[in-house]
C-alpha cells in the first residue's frame, strides 16, 4: 500500500482533464466518495461537469488556464487520450498527473503504440506506416489489400478508420489530409475480440475485473460481454498482458487493452486505451469496485477495491441513432428489472454519437447478453 502520507482523502478536489462521459462516471464515483471534482474541457455544461462542483471552461492549448486548474485540485487525471502532452505537462508542473503524460504520449498515437508493443514483445497486428504517398507501395507489399487504413494520431470509435481496396483509395485519404500520418494494418481475420480492463495503484498493485468480450459494429462497440467465452489460458494470457503493458508502460491509473484473438487462438494487441473504458462500464453494476472507483482509488494513492464481480452482465451502447424516431421508450426497457439505465446528459443524440448505454445482469453471460439487446429494442416501440 501507498504511504499514507501521499493518499489523497476524501474531501480533496480532483480534477479531470476531459469533460465526456466517462469523465462524468467517474465524477459521480468521486463525489459518492466525499471527493470535489473540477473539470476543465473547451465546452460548458458537458457530461462531466454537469457532474462536477467546478466546470472550467478553456482550451486545451491555453496551458496558463491549465496550469491555475490544476493548482485547485489535488491530483489531475485525464478522461480521453487526445489531451495533448504540453496540456499534461503543464499540469504536472502543479500537480500529480496520473497516469503519468508519458503514458498518453505512448497511448494516443497508433505509431508509438505499436512501436511501444513491438519493442517489449507484445503482439501487434502487422502494419506499415504511411506518412506521404511515395511510402504507400512498400506499406501495401507489407500488409496486402484489402487493409485498414488509420490515422495514427487523434483517432477514436471508428473516426479516421478506412477499409480500403486499392493503393488509390488510399491515395485519396491522403491527399484530404496532408501531412498527417497513418497506419496501414493487416485485416485481421478474428474469431472475437475481448478486453482487459485493469488498474494499478501507486504501490504497484494491480487488480482487473478477468476477460470481457466486444462486439463492435462500424468499428464502434455495440456490446459487451462478461465474463467472455475464453478457455482459461488465453484468460490467463490476456490478463498477464494486461498486466505487463502497465508495469512496462508504470501506469498508476486504469487502463484497457483490447484484443483479437484469432481462428487459431492467438492472442494479438489491438489497442490500449490508458483510461476506463466503454467495455468496463458493466463493472458499474456487476463488481464490488466500479472501473471508476478504482481509476479514483488509484489515482489518489488509495488502496484498490475489490474487483470481485457478483454474476454475469452485458452492457449495450446507446448511440444517437436511437433517437431517430423521437425519444426512446425508456418505461419499456426499464420495465426489464434486471436492466440498469446509464444516461450521459447530451442534448444532441448525433447519429453514432456515444449517449448513454444499459447494462443488464444474469446469471449467465449469454442469458445477460440476451437481456440487454431486448431491452435495447425495446426503446423503439411505440
Ligand atoms: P480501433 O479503433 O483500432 O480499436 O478499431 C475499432 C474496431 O475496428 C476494432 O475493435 C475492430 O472491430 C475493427 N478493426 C480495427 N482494426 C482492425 C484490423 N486490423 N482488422 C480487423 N478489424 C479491425
Amino acid at each position: 500500500m501507498a504511504n499514507e502520507a501521499s493518499m489523497i482523502l476524501p474531501g480533496s478536489a480532483v480534477g479531470i482533464l476531459g469533460g465526456g462521459q466517462l469523465g462524468r462516471m467517474f465524477a459521480i464515483a468521486a463525489r459518492r466518495m466525499g471527493y470535489r471534482v473540477h473539470t476543465f474541457s473547451p465546452d460548458n455544461d458537458t457530461p462531466a461537469g454537469q457532474i462536477a462542483d467546478v466546470e472550467v471552461k478553456a482550451a486545451y492549448e491555453d496551458l496558463q488556464a491549465v496550469r491555475d486548474f490544476a493548482r485547485q485540485v489535488s491530483v489531475v487525471t485525464f478522461e480521453f487520450e487526445n489531451v495533448s502532452t504540453a496540456a499534461a505537462a503543464a499540469a504536472a508542473e502543479v500537480a500529480p498527473v496520473r497516469p503519468h503524460g508519458d503514458v498518453l504520449h505512448t497511448t494516443q498515437h497508433r505509431l508509438r503504440e505499436k512501436t511501444f508493443l513491438s519493442g517489449h514483445g507484445f503482439p501487434f497486428t502487422p502494419f506499415a506506416a504511411i506518412r506521404n504517398t511515395l511510402e504507400i507501395p512498400a506499406a501495401i507489399a507489407h500488409t496486402g489489400l484489402p487493409a485498414i487504413l488509420k490515422t495514427a494520431g487523434f483517432g477514436y470509435d471508428g473516426k479516421g478508420q478506412w477499409n480500403v481496396q486499392t493503393a488509390e483509395q488510399i491515395q485519396h485519404v491522403l491527399s484530404e489530409s496532408p501531412g498527417g500520418e497513418f497506419v496501414l494494418e493487416v485485416v485481421v481475420d478474428f474469431e472475437k475480440e475481448v478486453s482487459v480492463v485493469a488498474a494499478r495503484g501507486l504501490d504497484g498493485s494491480f487488480a482487473h475485473w478477468g476477460v470481457i468480450e466486444n462486439e463492435h459494429r462500424h468499428h464502434i462497440l455495440d456490446v459487451s460481454i462478461f465474463p467472455a467465452s475464453l478457455p482459461p489460458n488465453q484468460q490467463i494470457q490476456a490478463i498477464d498482458i494486461a498486466r505487463s503493458v502497465m508495469q512496462q508502460l508504470d501506469v498508476v491509473g486504469v487502463i484497457c487493452v483490447e484484443f483479437f484473438v484469432t481462428k487459431s487462438g492467438k492472442l494479438i494487441v489491438n489497442e490500449i486505451a490508458p483510461r476506463p473504458h466503454n467495455s468496463g462500464h458493466l463493472t458499474i453494476d456487476a463488481s464490488v469496485t466500479s472501473q471508476f472507483e478504482q481509476q479514483l482509488r488509484a489515482v489518489c494513492g488509495l488502496p484498490l477495491g475489490s474487483t470481485k464481480v457478483y454474476c454475469s452482465a452485458a452492457m449495450a451502447n446507446l448511440l444517437g441513432d436511437e433517437w431517430s424516431q423521437g425519444e426512446p421508450n425508456w418505461a419499456a426497457a426499464l420495465a426489464m428489472p434486471n436492466v440498469k439505465l446509464h444516461l450521459y446528459g447530451k442534448n444532441e443524440p448525433r447519429p453514432g454519437r456515444k449517449m448513454g448505454h444499459l447494462t443488464a445482469v444474469a446469471g449467465m453471460p449469454e442469458e445477460a447478453a440476451r437481456i440487454v439487446r431486448q431491452a435495447r429494442e425495446a426503446l423503439s416501440f411505440r
